[in-house]
């Protein structure tokens, strides 16, 4: 089966980097961005091959190769960016997370996660706006607190 979190979805990915701030990105579907970008912006929405960056510093939010950007400003989800949203299916904070590892409740939590994202219950593609599997940033949070 075939979910949001297949690992060679993520593989196929193309790269580009941020023209406001140079950090390389990675490609959104545009069914990402109908799904992230406010009304009425998102009907001024073109047809193209955008990415996603994922600097929270960054005013920009999704770019294309021939010039096209849409601001974070635009997002519905831009508080959720700001405070550093960790999985936007499960709607769990880089916070939460980050203090269940210190008390030792953080298994049970990732278990949780990653039984829907096996069972295709996840909707990362169009909940997150990187439109990425979170499970990554779950890892890197992990990293950071050894
Ligand atoms: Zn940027």
């Amino acid at each position: 089966m075939m979910s949001c979190c297949d690992k060679s979805i993520e593989k196929s990915k193309a790269v580009a980097l941020c023209p406001k701030c140079g950090l390389s990105c990675k490609s959104v579907a545009m069914r990402t961005l109908y799904h992230q970008v406010k009304f009425p912006e998102n009907l001024k929405i073109v047809q193209d091959h955008y990415y996603f960056c994922p600097d929270n510093s960054c005013s920009t939010a999704y770019f294309s190769g021939s010039g096209k950007v849409i601001v974070k400003q635009d997002l519905r989800k831009l508080a959720e960016i700001e405070s550093a949203k960790l999985c936007y299916c499960f709607d769990i904070d880089s916070v939460d997370y980050t203090q269940a590892l210190k008390s030792g409740s953080a298994e049970s939590i990732k278990a949780f996660v990653l039984q829907k994202t096996k069972a295709a219950d996840c909707a990362c593609a169009v909940q997150n706006p990187s439109g990425l599997c979170c499970l990554a940033e779950f890892k890197r949070l992990e990293k950071a607190e050894q």
